[in-house]
């Protein structure tokens, strides 16, 4: 096996920038570490793909929060996102099962969600999600953020004490003011765990106010980048791109990214803000800080844009960076490892029991005594109907990719069960082929797709949605 070691940042380094970064020189008086369970702080970046990171290897100073914060804690440099979109993503980061399990991965036919991308929630409401885990270690729990698909009527995010999530043209500043005011409002000593979801970056990229920045410096690129924008057709411009009926221009992609990059240093930015402020009000350095993002963006890759569709890199390999001074050491893990595995971090280090059934594993495993000699993460897309009668027939398929030490591999699962392609192998001999082909068949055998793709509503979610008028036909109660 040839996965190599990870490459360890002394502390003294970690120490150095984070005293001139400002954060983490408060200490809470009142603090007793040995008994006070941490704090939990998850933060997503909605869409941003790792290579629009600094510290993942973009040449722009987009991230410099995450960039510094590379150097404090863990980084994992292949951190893959279970699915390439938001609300199955989250819900295997809240659940730790990958979504053939948790189900909030469907297309229902007829009936018109609009509002969350024509989705539903988890299939079965007694899946546990970690904040109602947490409950037992008496956190209060909040979660804040700007993804529709956040909404406690989908049911992941039902267990927090507060969910404020509405509004996908919310900005990172009014996530933040909103936050502030309820981190004020917790009562002294009571641990907290925060989800935050910043989604900004999500398409369309339309924040005027950075038209200035230095991105978009010397672009004279079309000025239309919202590929969510209605054609003439009925379609929307992303739709015509997933047909092949319109080919963005190299201009228009250039200037697509440059404004998605504004977006991310945007949220860069108000991610600092909230450090800062956590900083004086909690105890950064006994939070678990998590900064991660939900899944990526396709810019021309693939031919496509947005994301939700594929299993390429560019929407799998996500920023992943944990941070909690003298439990994580400063070091880049190179394994690849999975959101699911938030799960188990999480309860692993507020203390509590991790539920037995789960696909996760606390990210912990890698900075134990015992060395991690293997690792896999996994992600799934499923056919969506609607998109495969908008576009092509090459969509028509559900595909898995298995992300194993140093190997990927792609499987379509509906047309072919087993191995169908493996784009990016490059083995070095016929038995490691054999070898990581036979653990991947493993993994995918034990992991059978157990709900249909046409899953009815689970009654209660069902009911939910009714009372709130969005079951088609039926009346507002
Ligand atoms: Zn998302």
């Amino acid at each position: 096996m040839m996965v190599k070691p990870g490459i360890s940042f002394s502390s003294g380094l970690g120490k150095l920038v984070l005293l001139s970064f400002c954060i983490g020189c408060s200490v809470n008086p009142h603090r007793d570490s040995e008994k006070q369970k941490p704090d939990i702080l998850l933060i997503v970046y909605d869409t941003v793909r790792a290579d629009r990171a600094g510290c993942y290897g973009h040449p722009e100073p987009v991230t410099s929060l995450l960039d510094r914060m590379s150097r404090m804690g863990a980084m994992f440099s292949t951190a893959v996102a279970p699915a390439p979109w938001t609300l199955p993503s989250h819900a295997s980061m809240l659940t730790g099962v990958y979504p053939h399990r948790h189900g909030a991965r469907f297309v229902p036919p007829g009936l018109g969600l609009d509002m969350v991308g024509h989705s539903i929630g988890l299939a079965d409401p007694a899946i546990a999600t970690f904040p109602l885990l947490l409950k037992s270690a008496q956190y209060f729990s909040i979660c804040v953020g700007g993804a529709p698909a956040l909404n406690p009527i989908l049911g992941i995010t039902r267990d927090f004490d507060i969910v404020d999530v509405y509004g996908s043209n919310r900005s990172a500043e009014t996530i933040n003011h909103n936050l502030f005011e309820y981190l004020e409002s917790v009562a002294p000593g009571k641990p907290v765990c925060v989800l935050v979801n910043y989604f900004d970056a999500h398409g369309p990229y339309v924040r005027m106010d950075l038209e200035g920045s230095p991105w978009l410096r010397d672009l004279d690129g079309p000025r239309f980048t919202n590929f969510y924008r209605k054609m003439p057709d009925g379609r929307m411009l992303v739709e015509q791109i997933g047909a092949g009926d319109f080919i963005p221009s190299t201009g228009m992609l250039h200037y697509a990214r440059a404004l998605y990059d504004s977006e991310i240093a945007y949220v860069d930015r108000q991610c600092e803000n909230l450090l800062l402020f956590w900083a004086r009000h909690r105890d950064l350095d006994h939070t678990l800080l998590i900064l991660t993002a939900d899944h990526g963006e396709l810019f021309g890759e693939n031919g496509l844009v947005d994301h939700a569709r594929t299993l390429d890199d560019e929407v799998l390999k996500v920023p992943l960076i944990v941070r909690m001074p003298g439990r994580v050491p400063a070091r880049i893990i190179q394994y690849p490892v999975s959101l699911v595995d938030l799960f188990a971090t999480v309860t692993h280090f507020a203390g509590v029991q991790n539920s037995p059934d789960t696909d996760s594993e606390s990210l912990a495993r890698f900075w134990r005594s015992n060395p991690v000699r293997s690792s896999l993460a996994a992600s799934e897309v499923y056919r969506d109907a609607r998109w495969v009668e908008l576009t092509s027939p090459a969509f028509d398929r559900d595909q898995r990719a298995l992300y194993l030490d140093e190997f990927k591999i792609v499987w379509d699962h509906r047309k072919s069960p087993g191995i169908r392609q493996s784009p990016i192998l490059n083995f070095e001999s016929s038995d490691s082929r054999e070898h990581v082909l036979s653990r991947a068949g493993e993994w995918d055998r034990a992991h059978p797709t157990v709900l249909p793709v046409s899953a009815e509503l689970h009654p209660a979610i069902h009911e939910e949605l009714k009372a709130l008028g969005y079951v088609p036909g039926e009346s507002m109660e």
